[in-house]
Parts: structure tokens; sequence; C-alpha cells
């Protein structure tokens, strides 16, 4: 068993080892921290999607359906996507205390969240031990 300070490694540390399930865990668990996100959702909802008025940002949205193709507005959301890797990295590097990355206490495995408390790859518990979920 470790301490639990090397279960929620420093960001810089992941750099070097950073691999699929990492990037995983890193997609589904923090994707509204790497900036452009919101605007990357403009483009889709813009491509994808009539423009409905009840939307707060649907003048937004309409100049976008104005200004460019939906394959324009479908390639400028995939490049957002696409960049994805390297601009959290580039976040995780400035602020790491917005990404904390948890990890399986038996085996170092990433685990599904940071609030996890049991492992996918081993299927450790660690119940009542992540200091990352409030008591209730
Ligand atoms: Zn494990």
């Amino acid at each position: 068993m470790r301490a639990w300070d090397s279960y929620l490694a420093p960001a810089a540390n992941v750099m070097v080892q950073m691999d699929k399930k990492l990037l995983r865990y890193l997609r589904k668990n923090f994707l509204w921290e790497v900036p452009g996100r919101f605007q990357a959702m403009q483009y889709f909802r813009a491509s994808e999607y009539p423009v409905d008025s009840r939307w707060p940002d649907s003048e937004e949205i309409q100049a976008l359906k104005d200004n460019f193709s939906e394959d324009e507005l479908r390639a400028k959301c995939r490049k957002w996507d696409e960049d994805f890797e390297r601009n959290v990295l580039l976040e995780m590097e400035k602020y790491p205390e917005k990404f904390p990355i948890t990890r399986c206490p038996e085996c170092g495995e990433v685990a599904f969240t940071p609030k996890s408390e049991r492992c996918g790859e081993c299927g450790h518990t660690w119940y009542g031990k992540n200091p990352l979920r409030k008591a209730p």
C-alpha cells in the first residue's frame, strides 16, 4: 500500500506516463477544464441542430451558421477534439490542482473518476479513503 499522496499524482509527473487510459480519464472527467470547449460545443450545435430561440446564445449560433458551412463548423469542432491531448497537458502544467488523478492504491491504474474508490482494472476497493469524496 502506498501513501495517499502518491495516489494523487502531481500532473507534472503524469506527462511522461500519458497513456490511453489516462487520456480517457481526462476526457471523461475534465473536458470542460480545457479552454475552448464551450466554443467547440457552439460549433457542434451550429453544425448539427436548427437554431432554438430559447438558447441564450441563439444569435451567436445563427451567426456561425450564416458564416460557415456545416463542414467548416464540423472541422472547427473536430480541431478542438484533435488538440485535446496537447491542450489538456498544457492546462495541467499551469493548473495541476484542477486535474486530480486518482489511481488504484493496489495496482496503480487510473481510476474511473477523481472520486472513485474502486478499481476497474484489478477490482480493489478503498471505500471511505478517497479524500476527494466528501463525507455524507
Ligand atoms: Zn487496481
